[in-house]
């Protein structure tokens, strides 16, 4: 319900002027050019209407007062409509008064506002399509205008009709709909490429982790291993050395047991000169004897650490040999890159021959670098062969110095013998005693070579042990000190000293392999998180997309499917009230509203045109076409009606579409212009009867017009250019018009 429209600065109205409209049907009259199409226009400009045209205009500035010589210009044109909201025509707006006002400015800007708060245009336009208010201005007739729908095209016209039918909510609802579904689906696309962008990298972590796990499963691998060999190694060597201890403490006691019985041998020779010289030549043989052989039993000891650590320096290298990697020294690397590119850069340009030369040079050092490493030649030695050759040499010298003390003990012993011999026949003691001096030095050099190999075996104990402890330190450094977490054995397994040998063997290998996969990886675990997290993320934002875009593309189906009914029902509507106002208006005939029916595409031209765009877009919609059918003529076609007959039926079409679905208000701009008397009635019949479901504004000069209007305003000019607004009454608006 309109209630009153406010204007200032707007067109000839300089002055603030109010128009109130309490009747259903108001009536604005006055001379030509007083400013009655100015009040219509100001209706079009605070509805939001664009085109400048429809409001006679080139620029904003011609919708401002643009002064006289009397009032100044004005800076700012402003109209306000304010509507009755008792019965909530604003279904979304809580308030009794609806206040719609827009104002513009000499700089072309626009402003809107809704109940003084500022708002889009945006805003405006769907507030007013909800109230069945449209943007097409089907409820505003402007002068000589009322023929527009008969004149537009088919598209416009079908344009006007849907507006006029309320459909324009869907329109809209439907247009932010596919807005909404365009937008999600290029964030579809964002999100995948992103997620094809990031596909590779978790790919290539993907690997790193599974290398990780392998890493991992070694190294627990190794760490059981470990366990195991630690405890029976470390059983092993206590078990040995308890042994090997007691054996050396017994042929201690035994060779002690020996020099006893020796030394009261000596004792019981007479003290003569000639026989305490002689006895001293024996003791200090028996010194020299006993100088000779401790240091033997050190050597032994010696002997035996460094066989330890050669029989270790031997099984190692075995167990290189056996290994498929060779380790490569960086310096023959960069010799044989170096070599590759000097080669290839001097044959860029080169002849055959040349090529032909260096082809031969690169394949005597790759042949070379490849003997060196994989056929093992002579002159190359891993780590491990260069320490038991370093071994071996140490154990030559060693063994030599060995034999260099067993030819001294043996001339030691020599002297000692010849020296007892002496004493023995210088005091004639029986046979007897001289064979068992004899037997006491044989069983003395037996128990010494004993206590030498025992010392020697002790010697390899302590290497074995320094070896277990470098182990314990490695395994941790490897695989952690869980390495060492075993129980002690007491008991050693009833197994080969062997197959504790192989362990070894298989625990460096381990090793190895587990150097070789290298580090704990943590980052790279956390960064495949972080990657699969990110992944998993872009999948379910997808998801979520692909649903949103399934429930638009729902909701805008929906919508089609709504509008096509509507409008086919509103079609049905409008065509059967366009034929009774029709032939109200004519007394007989009929008109109706048909569906543009698009050309078929030519049979012919179809293969010619395979590649060209179709004749009809998919969602194309037919236009509207109007057929007329005269009383008592012939004629059909629009373009041959007269110009009061094209007024009648225009009129019958915009009432027809106002009595399907009323707007709240109607402003019929001189549409009446063209009528004849008898017309006039009719046309002032049809307008009591639409107000009693829209609100009327008539501007008319057409005295039967008037009269059935509840309220009247006159609108004057006078000098100062500016257009006054009364009220008056029936009998004064005649003359007013006039
Ligand atoms: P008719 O009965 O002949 O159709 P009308 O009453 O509808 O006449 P309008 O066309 O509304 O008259 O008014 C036109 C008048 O408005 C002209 O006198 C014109 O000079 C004046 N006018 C239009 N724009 C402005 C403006 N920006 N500033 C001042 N006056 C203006």
């Amino acid at each position: 319900m309109l209630k009153r429209l406010e204007i200032a600065g707007f067109k000839s109205f300089a002055r603030k002027t109010v128009l109130d409209f309490s009747s259903s049907v108001t009536s604005v009259v006055g001379p030509n050019g007083s400013g009655k199409s100015n009040v219509a226009e100001a209706f079009r400009f605070a509805l939001g209407e664009q085109s400048m045209k429809s409001m006679r205009g080139k620029r904003s500035e011609d919708l401002i007062w643009s002064g006289s010589n009397i009032a100044p210009r004005a800076n700012r044109a402003a109209v306000t409509i304010v509507f009755d909201n008792t019965k909530r025509i604003f279904p979304q707006l809580e308030f009794d008064e609806v206040a719609i006002e827009r104002a513009v400015f000499r700089d072309g800007a626009s402003e809107y506002a809704i109940n003084g708060s500022k708002t889009r245009l945006r805003d405006v336009q769907e507030l007013l399509a909800s109230a069945n208010i449209g943007e097409t201005g089907h409820h505003i007739i402007s002068q000589g205008e009322a023929d527009r729908i008969l004149s537009s095209a088919p598209k416009e016209r079908r344009s006007m009709l849907e507006d006029a039918l309320g459909l324009k909510v869907f329109e809209f609802k439907k247009q932010e709909a596919e807005r909404k579904l365009e937008r999600t689906e290029e964030n579809v696309q964002q999100v995948e490429a992103l997620r094809r962008e990031i596909a590779p990298h978790i790919r290539f972590l993907a690997k790193q982790v599974e290398r990780l796990d392998r890493a991992e499963e070694l190294a627990k691998e190794l760490r059981a291993l470990c366990q195991t060999y630690f405890a029976i190694e470390e059983a092993y060597l206590r078990i040995e050395r308890t042994a090997t201890e007691e054996k050396l403490r017994i042929v201690s006691e035994s060779l002690a047991v020996l020099e006893a019985e020796l030394r009261t041998f000596e004792e019981r020779v007479t003290v003569d000169v000639e026989g305490i010289k002689r006895s001293e030549a024996v003791r200090s043989c028996e010194k020299e004897l006993d100088r000779l052989t401790g240091e033997r039993s050190e050597l032994a000891r010696e002997i035996g650490r460094v066989e330890g650590a050669l029989n270790e320096a031997k099984r190692r290298s075995v167990a290189v040999a056996h290994d498929p990697y060779v380790k490569v020294s960086r310096d023959d690397m960069t010799a044989l890159r170096d070599e590759v590119e000097s080669q290839v850069r001097a044959v860029e340009h080169a002849d055959h021959g040349a090529l032909h030369a260096a082809l031969q040079t690169l394949r005597t050092a790759i042949t070379a670098f490849f003997e060196r490493y994989v056929s093992g030649s002579d002159d190359f030695m891993p780590e491990e062969e260069q320490v038991a050759h370093e071994l071996a040499a140490k154990h030559l010298e060693l063994m030599r110095k060995d034999t260099e003390f067993s030819e001294s003990v043996a001339k030691a012993r020599e002297l000692l013998r010849n020296a007892r011999e002496a004493t023995m026949a210088y005091e004639e003691t029986g046979r007897e005693q001289n064979r068992r001096l004899l037997d006491l030095a044989e069983e003395k050099a037996t128990a010494e070579s004993e206590r030498s190999r025992l010392a020697s075996r002790m010697g390899e104990l302590d290497y074995l042990y320094e070896d277990l402890e470098q182990g314990k330190r490695e395994a941790v450094a490897l695989v952690g000190v869980n390495a060492l977490s075993y129980d002690a054995v007491q008991a050693l397994p009833n197994e080969d000293r062997r197959a504790q040998e192989d362990r070894k063997r298989t625990m460096e290998r381990l090793k190895i392999r587990v150097e070789e996969a290298g580090g704990s990886g943590e980052d790279v675990r956390s960064e495949y998180k972080e990657a699969t997290d990110r992944e998993a993320f872009l999948a379910s934002e997808l998801e979520d997309l692909a649903k949103s875009a399934a429930g638009l593309k729902e909701l805008i189906a929906e919508l089609d499917t709504e509008l096509q009914k509507s409008f086919a029902e509103g079609l049905q509507k409008v065509n059967a009230s366009f034929g009774e106002f029709f032939s109200l208006m004519f007394g007989g005939g009929g008109a109706r509203l048909v569906l543009e029916e698009f050309a078929a595409p030519d049979e012919e031209d179809e293969e010619f045109e395979e590649d060209a765009q179709p004749k009809r877009a998919k969602n194309a919609k037919p236009g509207i076409e109007i057929s007329v059918n005269l009383p008592k003529k012939r004629v059909q076609a629009l373009m041959q009606l007269s110009g009061g007959e094209r007024a009648l039926t225009s009129i019958a079409l915009i009432f027809a579409m106002s009595q399907v679905n009323p707007p709240p208000f109607l402003i019929l701009d001189e549409t009446d212009a063209a009528l004849d008397e008898a017309n006039s009635r009719r046309y002032g019949d049809m307008i009591e009867n639409l107000s009693s479901k829209s609100q009327l504004i008539v501007i008319t000069h057409n005295r039967e017009t008037m009269s059935r209007a509840g309220i009247l305003y006159g609108v004057t000019m006078g000098a100062d250019g500016i257009s006054k607004l009364l009220s008056v009454k029936f009998e004064e608006a005649v003359s007013v018009a006039k």
